[in-house]
């Protein structure tokens, strides 16, 4: 925990990949067929005059070379004649988004970056993605939206106004991307290869925990989580999925009956006045509005519990007092609690708790019969642990200007 942040940015290890580029890099002008349920699978296929008796059947195959097999360029759709798949060329796009940077860490996490077209009349935006490799799985963290609406004093990402929520596309194109540079497909060259089997798989684990509130682009995150766990295509468990919320109350209900996934609130205070300078959507939901919505989370269990994270800023919410209050406020809510060490980045006012002091609330906690993990810092060297995303682009964005500058 001593690491600091200057150490940790300039480790002389960690590794920068040139980036490749992938087959079909997205343009800005053909509609995509990525992130489309089945039912506007079928409709686009009704738009190039496919018989309507086929279009099921159409939408299926797509499907599969879409999210089984991981493909990103319609020629290589060998049971599609040529000529259909020459049309649906013409038409639309499967492209993926352009790779800008891959880094990878010393302790084997990955994070990239990758820009994604224009909508209508913006400009193209740039998002971060992060696999973390353990023992026996790997998770990966995607993002929601380009910047956040909330600003979460010790949050990073917060300090990045909104400039849009991802469309569905995108959010999917996360997981897309990932599989694609981690080799997580079947050959797409091979017309026989099969799915790669849910225990052998590289990314085994999503969480929504990139840049981002989640619960604000509620559609999009939706049809993207349900495309993942479609059991026909991506098939990642719904117990595998994990979407974390600062708390926007009214839609997490919702999380739990239209999306099934499992749910982590970042709580990081027991007190309303504390919470509402560290999360300060506090101000509207507050404590007591959050943990009813928790204890009326469709499908909660002890098989089925919510994560509860916390994270770890010295002399702000450590104490034993604090420890104390967190059990007795999460009593009767099937829980697990996340200790997160504060991320430091720079011009951040906190401090990381020191690691007797993290432990000590640890114990408490786990005393009272919670587990209680202590969330290793992951990728600090590349600036891709909890709460330090947007960093990397807005550096590159400098050093470029820089460069620029010095002519
Ligand atoms: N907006 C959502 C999801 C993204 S943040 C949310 O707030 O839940 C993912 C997790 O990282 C959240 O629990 C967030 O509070 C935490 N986090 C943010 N900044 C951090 C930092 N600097 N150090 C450690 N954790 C941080
Ligand atoms: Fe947004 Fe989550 Fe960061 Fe808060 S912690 S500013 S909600 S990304």
């Amino acid at each position: 925990m001593a690491t600091t942040l200057d150490i940790a940015r300039d480790n002389p290890n960690a590794q920068t990949i040139t980036p490749l580029r992938p087959v079909e890099v997205m343009g800005e002008d053909k509609p995509t067929l990525v992130g489309l349920n089945r039912e506007e699978l079928a409709e686009a296929m009704a738009s190039i005059g496919i018989a309507e008796k086929q279009r099921r059947m159409r939408a299926s195959q797509l499907w599969h070379w879409l999210y089984v097999r991981g493909v990103s360029d319609f020629s290589l759709m060998t049971n599609i004649a040529k000529d259909l798949r020459a049309k649906l060329a013409e038409t639309f796009s499967i492209a993926r988004p352009e790779m800008v940077d891959e880094q990878i860490s010393v302790d084997g996490t990955r994070k990239w970056l990758f820009r994604f077209p224009p909508r209508g009349a913006g400009r193209p935006v740039e998002v971060e993605t992060v696999y973390i490799p353990e023992e026996g799985r790997g998770t990966l963290c995607i993002s929601s939206q380009v910047g956040c609406t909330l600003t979460c004093t010790f949050c990073h990402t917060g300090t990045q106004k909104l400039v849009r929520n991802l469309t569905s596309e995108e959010i999917l194109s996360q997981i897309l991307m990932a599989r694609d540079r981690l080799g997580d497909f079947p050959d797409a060259t091979t017309p026989q290869g099969a799915a790669v089997p849910s225990e052998g798989r590289l990314v085994s684990n999503i969480v929504m925990m990139g840049m981002g509130e989640p619960l604000y682009n509620f559609e999009n995150v939706k049809k993207a989580l349900l495309i993942a766990s479609d059991g026909d295509g991506l098939s990642l468990s719904k117990r595998r999925i994990t979407l974390s919320t600062s708390g926007v109350v009214p839609e997490i209900f919702r999380t739990g009956d239209e999306i099934g996934c499992m749910l982590a609130i970042s709580l990081h205070a027991v007190r309303d006045e504390d919470r509402d300078i560290l999360v300060p959507i506090n101000k509207k939901w507050n404590i007591e509005a959050l943990l009813d919505a928790c204890r009326n989370y469709p499908g909660l269990s002890n098989a089925k519990r919510i994560t509860f994270e916390y994270v770890m800023l010295k002399d702000i919410n450590d104490s034993n007092q604090d420890a104390l209050e967190l059990v007795h406020l999460l009593k009767g809510i099937p829980a697990k609690i996340n200790l997160i060490p504060f991320n430091p980045w720079p011009g951040s006012q906190y401090g990381c708790s020191d690691w007797e002091r993290i432990e000590e609330f640890a114990d408490i906690v786990n005393r009272a019969g919670y587990a209680s993990p202590i969330r290793t810092p992951r990728g600090r060297d590349i600036f891709a642990a909890c709460g330090q995303l947007k960093s990397a682009s807005e550096r590159m964005r400098k050093k470029d200007r820089e460069a620029l500058a010095a002519g």
